[in-house]
This record gives structure tokens, C-alpha cells and sequence, in this order.
């Protein structure tokens, strides 16, 4: 595999100030979720010039470019597109000075403050290093720019819109993420590496009435806060100690005067898992507590609790893991790690799941080395983390690294 790797990244050197004009073009015009129209077009664009064949708005700006280059396995590579509504305090000379109305009429700020512009600039890198080198390996690669990971709905998009149906069939879904480690780092982990994060809306009902009256009313606010108190109990009593499970109730509200009993009141709440068991269990272990709360004070209805937004756990594949965690190793050498659960979550999953077919998501560093004490990624100062309006990870060799890890693991299957 190294042979095959060292002769497409021979290509590197004529393609890295290519990749960095891409790299900084996309963070100076970041765009929202479902909304990466100039992104995915030049994606497309540059994916057609390479002679990839390419299927464009997928689930509104989702495409994918696919490169057959003879009998072999087939390897789906995945870059997220999406920027956030953060204004940017980088100083760089490349920042965005980008603003969107957002739905309430208010102009929003938009910033790649989570490094998807890296991830788009290194797929395209990837796949141009293996256009251009088609004699040292052999198969096929599927290069494919998701939109809105974010908001969790980019994945689902592009899969309603027939995505199974639009791309051959896969062995292996591959995908990377800027993280706050050094730059030049490369960090794999077998098994659970994001958590499944859900977000619930939930609205209970009483019987709205005089504040002096409270025995022809069912209090919505007293049942609201015994559900508050009760879920504390879901991960506490409910999942086994050396099980992770967080449950956050981020917002309640119901009421507008201290003389009002009102008729609602509306419950957010988030959950965090790492496996689909755990996952299960607390969410049906908070419908229940809901529901039986609502019959305890003696609602007149059913409450209604609605999915705001889902993330599955992203869970990487054992033997796919340990493939790309070899190849790392033996080309990167004292750089390639072993990371750590993360907390963030992620929709990656949900495309090699819909396929049927196993896959791996990785970290590389992003921040400047300068900033840690060792290569391990012991900070030393203040490192801003991904969503910070202060993320700016460094060029180089973050956009190196990336492309390099993405060819490298790519060719832990295709290396002829
Ligand atoms: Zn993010
Ligand atoms: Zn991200």
C-alpha cells in the first residue's frame, strides 16, 4: 500500500497552492445548511474537470463523483460542506464577512467555524491526486459533499432524494474531521467515537385558570417541574454506571403571569449516548416518565413530545478501523494516535448505514502546534475549538495532512 501512497502523493507538490486557494475561497464564503449552492458547484466543477461523473443537488446541494479505474473495491469518501451563524473574530486575512437573513428577518453572520471547508478543499485534493495517478491503484472512488451536517438533516436530505439509488455499491464509507489537536496529527479510534445526540421538544397540558384557584385547574408548571426532577433519574437509576448517558433539560417555559395558571408548557431537552442500546433506553425511559407524569396530575391530554433534531452514534467499524489505523501508522508514522471519545456528534453514519456497508471517521489536527506542550496534544494556551468564532486552524500542514490521510486510507483499499 506505502508504494502505491508515495506515488500518488508524488502529486502533492503540484497541487498544494491549488488546494490552499480552495481551502481559503470556501472560508471567505462559507454558506449555511442546505444552502452550500457556490460550494457544492465547485465541487462538481472541479470533480467533472478530472472526469469523475458527477451527480449534483442531491438532497438540494449534495453531490457525489465517481472514478472507475478498473475491477476493484469500491471506496466512499465523505466531506461535510456546511458553515455555522458565527461571526468571525479570527483576524485572518481570509475570514468571512458573510451575513444571511436568517428566518426572522435579522441578518446572521456565517463562518467555517467548524472546518468544513477543510474537509471539502482535502476531498478535492484526494480526489484529484488519484485522477491524476489512476496507474497506481485501482477500483473505485465515490468522492461525496454532504450538506448540513450541523443542523443533522444533510445525510437524510441527500438520502430521500435517492442516494443509494445514484451511487454504485460500496465497500467502505471513509470520512475525517478537523479537530483542536496539533496540525500534522492523525487520530483513529476503534468502536464508539461520537455520541448519538438527540433533542426533544415536549409540550404537556393542564387546564389553564385564576391563579387563587388552583383546584379547577391541572397545573402545567408543577407537572413541568416534576418531569425536570423525575428525568434526573434516567441516567442516575436507569443506565449502569459505566454506561455514558447525559440528560439535559436546556429549556422550559410556560406561564406570563405570577396570577395565571396557564394551559402548557413546553420542555427542550437533549440526550446524549454512545451505542444504540443506551440509546433506546433513555429515550423510551423519558417518553414514559413524560407520559406517566402527565397522567399523575391529571392532564386532560396527552403530551406531545416532537424530535427536534436526531444524531445517530457514529461507531467505527473494528476491522475497518484497524485497516486505516495500520496505514496511518506505517505512513505517518509517530504522528498517527489513538484519539479519545469525543463528545460531539455527527450524521456521517446514517450514509454507510443506509448502504449496508461498514466505515471509519477520523480526526486530524487542525491548531498550531506552537500551542501544545507535546505532540500528544497537551495544550499549553487557550486552543479555540471547533464552533469558536476564534477556530482558525492552520493551513499547513493541516490541508497536507488531510489530503494525505484521506489517499492514504483510500488506498488501504484501492492500492493496486
Ligand atoms: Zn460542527
Ligand atoms: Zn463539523
Amino acid at each position: 500500500m506505502t508504494d502505491s501512497a508515495h506515488v500518488v502523493l508524488e502529486g502533492l507538490d503540484s497541487i498544494r497552492s491549488d488546494i490552499e486557494d480552495v481551502y481559503k475561497d470556501l472560508h471567505r464564503h462559507p454558506e449555511l445548511g442546505l444552502q452550500e449552492h457556490r460550494t457544492a458547484k465547485k465541487a462538481a466543477d472541479a470533480l467533472r474537470g478530472l472526469g469523475y461523473e458527477v451527480v449534483d443537488g442531491i438532497g438540494a446541494t449534495g453531490v457525489i463523483g465517481t472514478l472507475v479505474n478498473g475491477e476493484g473495491p469500491t471506496v466512499m469518501v465523505r466531506a461535510d460542506m456546511d458553515a455555522l451563524p458565527v461571526l468571525e473574530r479570527t483576524g485572518l486575512p481570509y475570514a468571512s464577512t458573510v451575513t444571511v437573513t436568517g428566518s426572522g428577518g435579522t441578518e446572521q453572520p456565517v463562518m467555517h467555524a467548524c472546518g468544513h471547508d477543510m474537509h471539502v478543499a482535502t476531498l478535492i485534493g484526494c480526489a484529484r491526486l488519484l485522477a491524476e495517478s489512476r496507474e497506481a491503484w485501482r477500483g473505485t472512488f465515490v468522492a461525496l459533499f454532504q450538506p448540513s451536517e450541523e443542523r443533522g438533516d444533510g445525510a437524510d436530505a441527500m438520502l430521500a432524494d435517492g442516494l443509494t439509488s445514484k451511487a454504485p455499491h460500496l465497500d467502505v464509507v471513509l470520512a475525517q474531521h478537523v479537530l483542536p489537536y496539533p496540525a500534522g496529527y492523525v487520530g483513529t479510534r476503534a468502536g464508539s467515537f461520537l455520541s448519538a445526540a438527540d433533542s426533544l421538544r415536549i409540550t404537556v397540558h393542564g387546564r389553564g385558570g385564576h391563579g387563587s384557584m388552583p383546584q379547577v385547574t391541572v397545573d402545567p408548571v408543577v407537572l413541568a417541574a416534576m418531569i425536570v426532577v423525575r428525568l434526573q433519574t434516567v441516567v442516575s437509576r436507569e443506565v449502569a454506571a459505566l454506561t455514558p448517558a447525559v440528560v439535559t433539560v436546556g429549556s422550559i417555559h410556560a406561564g406570563t403571569d405570577p396570577n395565571i395558571i396557564p394551559d402548557r408548557a413546553v420542555i427542550q431537552l437533549n440526550v446524549r449516548t454512545y451505542d444504540d442500546d443506551a440509546r433506546s433506553r433513555v429515550l423510551a425511559a423519558v417518553e414514559r416518565i413524560v407520559t406517566a407524569e402527565c397522567q399523575a396530575s391529571g392532564a386532560p391530554v396527552p403530551p406531545e413530545i416532537e424530535k427536534i433534531s436526531s444524531f445517530p452514534p457514529t461507531v467505527n467499524d473494528d476491522a475497518v478501523t484497524r485497516r486505516v489505523a495500520e496505514a496511518f501508522a506505517g505512513y505517518f508514522g509517530d504522528d498517527a494516535h489513538t484519539v479519545d471519545v469525543q463528545t460531539a456528534s455527527e450524521d456521517m453514519s446514517k450514509i454507510p448505514g443506509a448502504f449496508g456497508v461498514p466505515c471509519t471517521y477520523w480526526g486530524i489536527g487542525g491548531s498550531d502546534p506552537a500551542l501544545f506542550a507535546t505532540a500528544d496534544g497537551v495544550p499549553v494556551g487557550h486552543v479555540p475549538v471547533n464552533h469558536s468564532p476564534h477556530f482558525a486552524p492552520v493551513i499547513q500542514p493541516t490541508l497536507d495532512t488531510g489530503v494525505r490521510a484521506l489517499v492514504v486510507a483510500s488506498l488501504a483499499w484501492l492500492a493496486d
